[in-house]
């Protein structure tokens, strides 16, 4: 196994299956345009043989799909099956839903129980704003259907001054409503934000402001979550829990277990590092020429990881999975 100095290792492994995607959002995307699948993205076979090598050489055990837009990849069907029998101990998806409709069928086959659904706002029209793609009440089915279907989800709002702090208290009564765990998410300075530090400040909400705002209408108290654990969580009585990922008010470096790979077979061990490590080329290679190499790759990735603060990153989070 390896282990940095500070006892960290790689648990989680959140694979981009896709940078295409159909939604542009604001905070994502600077201009705007639709993204589109990178031309080098690797086959779901060769995807998934990365995960299984990971899990033998990193002792990955929980594995995210994420992109770009997981539901948007042709390569999310034969992905699902290849990795179905790797032994992970848990698989979960996250999405901005719009397809979740028709994909739901072929999610809950491939043995999918857990799902994070990102959505910033219960308006249409400011929901439209920060997408600037896809229409609020396809995603609104989805999540229905989901619920129905007895799937565990959590939500993903980034809340945005200007944009959707009114939205804050809607989405956490819809939630506790419903019986899905909302997770604030802390605007982190990634790719054009990490470039443009007034318009992240500008934009930026933290952890004691909205726990001010929340606390306006809910009396809630701070609640327990695992060790390497990203959110911080709190409980609303017996209506429900939600939770906060305060990477920059409450950075949790010192305890991250987060491994990425890129669609296009880069891995990366820290958001806030732009080094990446390249394994494309080794998944096609036999396991008793590939691990060796691989575990070279990750000691690089693991010293990559930041030791205690977030600082940002020029890595756009489409490419390598939020
Ligand atoms: N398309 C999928 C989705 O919308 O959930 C998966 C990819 S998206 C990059 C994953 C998550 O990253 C979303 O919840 C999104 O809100 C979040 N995200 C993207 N850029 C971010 C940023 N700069 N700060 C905070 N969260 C961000």
């Amino acid at each position: 196994m390896i282990v940095d100095r500070q006892g960290r290792r790689f648990r989680n492994l959140r694979i981009s299956l896709t940078a295409a995607c159909n939604y542009a959002c604001t905070y994502c995307v600077p201009d705007g345009k639709r993204l589109v699948a990178a031309q080098d993205e690797l086959s779901a076979r060769d995807l998934a043989q990365g995960v299984a090598y990971l899990i033998e050489a990193a002792g990955i055990e929980r594995l995210r799909i994420t992109g770009g837009e997981p539901l948007v990849s042709p390569r999310l069907e034969p992905f699902l099956q290849e990795i179905g029998s790797l032994g992970l101990q848990e698989i979960s998806l996250t999405t901005n839903g719009q397809l979740l409709e028709s994909k739901l069928p072929m999610l809950l086959d491939a043995g999918i129980r857990r799902l994070n659904v990102s959505l910033d706002s219960l308006d249409p029209l400011g929901f439209r704003q920060i997408a600037r793609g896809g229409d609020l009440q396809s995603v609104l089915s989805g999540l229905q259907l989901a619920q129905e279907a007895g799937l565990q989800v959590k939500i993903n709002m980034v809340p945005l001054r200007g944009q959707n702090l009114d939205q804050v208290l809607p989405m956490l009564d819809f939630c506790l409503e419903r019986g899905f765990e909302l997770r604030f998410i802390e605007l982190m300075r990634m790719g054009h934000l990490a470039r443009d530090g007034r318009s992240f400040q500008q934009q930026f909400v933290g952890l004691a402001e909205l726990l001010e705002l929340i606390a306006q209408h809910h009396e809630f108290i701070q609640t327990d979550a695992p060790v390497d654990a990203t959110a911080l969580r709190y409980r609303i009585g017996d209506r429900g829990v939600f939770g906060v990922i305060a990477n920059e008010s409450v950075p949790f470096c010192r305890t991250c277990s987060r491994l990425r790979l890129s669609s296009t077979g880069w891995l990366h061990g820290c958001l806030s590092s732009s080094n990446r490590h390249y394994i494309g080329d080794l998944v096609t290679r036999p396991r008793h020429e590939a691990l060796p190499a691989l575990q070279r790759l990750l000691v690089s990735a693991l010293a990559d990881k930041q030791e205690l603060v977030f600082a940002g990153g020029v890595t756009v989070m489409k490419l390598i999975g939020g």
